[in-house]
């Protein structure tokens, strides 16, 4: 038995779940491990609710432009419960076309323009013909921490209002290819292009989001060890 316990929400994961980014997951609870924790998974899903209280951690994964269309069809119905998931200090983390999915709108590569949920500022263009495809490492500037990862998109996207960037990029293309921007920090939020899983080749992500549940769930506990906890590189 562990001391503590989280519940998280894999929004949408039957649909979204490029690249295994379930494994996500799977990192998620190796560490929280070390942290004395637990996780049990819930998928929400199309015609589900989502209530934020029953959850200290969300993920929302990538997908094909079919599959999100059909997810942005669902957003309005959890659009109220993941903004105060977000606004309460929650940690999500979002990849891809879930990241895509928490700005205003993306354009798919057919050029039809699919409303997002609008939470986070940013929205997300398509190219022509093109896609950002290859191994990719960027460099988080106020840890100084590089990260490790395989981008496959179409989407170009742009950042905006209270969102920094995860990194920046130091090989390959990231958020748009043109501002060495890659991924975004919003509050507890994550986002990434990154696939492959995220967490497992950079657990020191998997490490801060972990303590946000935690920090946010058991306000009164020591953490002191989780915090101490040493990442060794998996790159
Ligand atoms: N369809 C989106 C794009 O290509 C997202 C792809 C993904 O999640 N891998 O930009």
């Amino acid at each position: 038995m562990t001391k503590y316990h989280l519940n998280l929400a894999h929004l949408y994961g039957d649909l979204l779940n490029t690249y295994s980014d379930v494994g996500n997951i799977i990192a998620l609870r190796y560490y929280a491990k070390q942290m004395d924790a637990d996780i049990a998974v819930k998928v929400v899903s199309i015609d589900e609710e989502f209530n934020p209280d029953e959850f200290d951690i969300a993920l929302f994964g990538g997908g094909q432009d079919y599959e999100q269309l059909v997810v942005s069809k669902d957003l309005p119905n959890k659009k109220a419960g993941i903004e105060k998931f977000i606004n309460d200090g929650k940690p999500l983390l979002a990849i891809c076309g879930g990241y895509q999915l928490l700005g205003h709108y993306y354009v798919g590569a057919n050029g039809e323009k699919i409303p997002g949920l609008g939470v986070l500022d940013h929205y997300t263009l398509s190219q022509d013909h093109n896609r950002f495809i290859g191994d990719i490492t960027i460099k988080n500037e106020e840890t100084g921490q590089e990260y490790h990862g395989f981008e496959n998109h179409n989407g170009k996207t742009y950042l905006g209002k209270g969102e920094r960037p995860l990194g920046k990029v130091v090989s390959g293309h990231g958020n748009n290819g043109e501002d060495g921007s890659e991924g975004a920090i919003y509050k507890n939020v994550y986002c990434s292009y990154f696939h492959g899983p995220i967490l497992t080749r950079n657990g020191e992500i998997a490490k801060k989001i972990l303590l946000a549940a935690l920090h946010h769930k058991y306000p009164a506990a020591d953490f002191s060890q989780a915090e101490a906890l040493e990442i060794k590189p998996t790159f």
